[in-house]
């Protein structure tokens, strides 16, 4: 087995990727300590050296999980791809500093869904 490499992603990269339509159609949405919604602080960590078909593996995804809790103390992260990349999103809290943040489609994101659905029930109607 490939050893694992983890590199803390730098802040030019974080605001590319947020920058990135499709990275950001999925975003923190929510402190599950505090019930804050917005102005979370991003950290993203992009992770070498796992196999393409191993990245929505659950033993996968969970042993990294449990990497970033020990090492970093982040409750939750969230495993992304991007560009072929494979990464591990996260967020603190501006308020209480929890490392819990639920993460959830965008409002933009749901817009063009639903601007979508709308346009095809239109047809189905036709
Ligand atoms: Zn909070």
């Amino acid at each position: 087995m490939k050893p694992i490499t983890i590199i803390d992603v730098s802040q030019v990269e974080i605001d590319r990727l947020l920058a990135d339509p499709i990275y950001n159609q999925f975003i923190p949405t929510g402190c599950s300590r505090c019930g804050q919604s917005k102005d979370f602080r991003r950290r993203i960590f992009q992770i070498f050296g796992v196999r393409k078909n191993k990245y929505a593996d659950e033993d996968t995804q969970n042993m990294l999980s449990h990497y970033f809790l020990r090492q970093d103390n982040i409750e939750h992260v969230f495993f992304r791809t991007n560009s072929k990349n494979f990464y591990a999103d996260s967020a603190s809290c501006p308020i209480c500093h929890s490392t819990a943040i639920v993460f959830g489609f965008s409002d933009d994101f749901m817009n063009v869904m639903m601007a979508k659905y709308n346009t095809q029930i239109g047809h189905l109607k036709k």
